[in-house]
């Protein structure tokens, strides 16, 4: 007896071993593995399931068996609740989105640069979001025309095709983490003293409108960070992650500035350093003969600072925009321009 997958009716004749699937639990080519209660299989056939409704459970799925590693079993079995759970919890991908993610796939598949992969899209459409092979060679279409794939006969965009620099550089885009966000987290020493240089120079310069353009592109978020030892608060964290980049002002060698900055570039965003330029690094006092002078002490006795520290010299030699407390234009000018360099 063969069996028809339940949600897009691809026959599943048997298991790698030749023993029957049944039709609770079965491997279909379209959806990967699928385990239902008897329950629900029986249940399924009688609940009025739209064909659009089997297409989304059929495309989530795929989706999260691939994301679980393509596994041959699962304890796992879904009841009638979690289809209906499914099919109203699903958002479908729009035509770029179903572009990324296509890409996304045809980096999974390629072993090496210029590997060339061919696309089962009979079987693999729900694996695209897309609602029939047909739908998955006209998005694989759309990669193909703007450069991001090849194929090997230059017409079928489904055939021994290989991913493009081009491509690559899209991928390394797709990747970067919180690409849809609006907020550029600002990590900067929380002193009256830096509040003109934000105001004036970083807020605008994140904020800025190309022409044409009524809404800010980002929004420029600062929280004022009390430091306590050790102390960087939930908030603080919460907001980096959700943020699309940083910039960092390192004026102050404060020790939060430079853990937030950590912080960011760890998660994989876009870090952009600035520093007051009598910060960027350290100076010491000099007696009139030019011998620095290591000691210096108050008339009670107490030793007083005698340098500044610069800085830190991890981050010493990233680039990074000094600024002049005397020219915020020139500043904001600078950091707008770095901004447009790295972000878009
Ligand atoms: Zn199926």
């Amino acid at each position: 007896m063969s069996v028809s997958c339940h949600f897009c009716n691809k026959g599943v004749t048997s298991w790698n071993d030749g023993s029957m699937p049944s039709s609770s639990f079965y491997m279909c080519k379209r959806c990967g593995l699928v385990r239902l209660t008897k329950e629900a299989a029986s249940d399924f056939e009688e609940a009025d399931f739209t064909s659009d409704d089997k297409m989304v459970i059929s495309i989530t799925l795929r989706n999260r068996w691939e994301l679980e590693g393509r596994p041959e079993t699962t304890e796992n079995k879904l009841m009638i609740g979690d289809l209906n759970l499914i099919v109203s919890q699903f958002r479908n991908l729009d035509p770029i989105e179903k572009m990324d993610h296509a890409l996304l796939i045809l980096e999974k598949k390629t072993k090496y640069v210029g590997d060339q992969i061919t696309v089962n899209s009979i079987d693999d459409y729900p694996l695209f979001y897309c609602i029939s092979p047909l739908e998955v060679v006209g998005t694989l279409k759309l990669l193909f025309d703007n450069g991001f794939i090849f194929a090997r006969d230059g017409v079928n965009p489904t055939n021994d095709i290989s991913i493009t620099a081009k491509g690559y550089q899209k991928l390394r885009e797709i990747k970067k983490p919180n690409r849809d966000s609006k907020v550029c987290f600002v990590a900067m020493w929380f002193t009256d003293e830096l509040n003109d240089v934000f105001e004036k120079a970083i807020k605008p310069a994140i904020e800025f409108l190309e022409a044409g353009e009524l809404i800010p592109r980002y929004q420029a978020l600062k929280i004022d960070n009390v430091e306590h030892v050790n102390d960087i608060n939930d908030e603080i964290i919460a907001q980096i992650r959700r943020s699309r980049f940083m910039v960092c002002d390192l004026t102050g060698y404060r020790g939060g500035v430079y853990f937030e900055a950590g912080f960011a570039y760890g998660l994989g965003l876009e870090v952009i350093y600035t520093c007051r330029k009598d910060w960027t690094k350290e100076e010491k006092l000099t007696d009139k003969s030019g011998n620095v002078i290591d000691v210096l002490l108050d008339s009670k006795g107490n030793e007083i600072a005698v340098r500044k520290e610069g800085v830190h010299f991890d981050l010493a030699h990233r680039n990074r925009i000094e600024w002049d407390p005397d020219n915020f234009t020139d500043f904001r000018t600078k950091l707008e321009n770095r901004i447009k360099a790295v972000i878009f």
